[in-house]
């Protein structure tokens, strides 16, 4: 899974005028995922499904 910063980066994902994050090809805000036994955030785009790493 790419992170979000590499995604950014690649231009998979924009940042919308609120600084968001959102899903390049959609234009949807990524959803959060935390896992409470790991460190990693998942941010879900909840159109396409793609998903990427936040770490913390
Ligand atoms: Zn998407």
């Amino acid at each position: 899974m790419k992170s979000i910063r590499k995604a950014l980066r690649d231009g998979e994902l924009v940042k919308d005028t609120y600084e968001r994050v959102t899903c390049a090809e959609c234009g949807k805000p990524l959803k959060t995922e935390n896992d409470p036994d790991t460190i990693t955030t998942i941010r879900r785009c909840p159109d396409c499904g793609s998903e990427w790493k936040e770490l913390r």
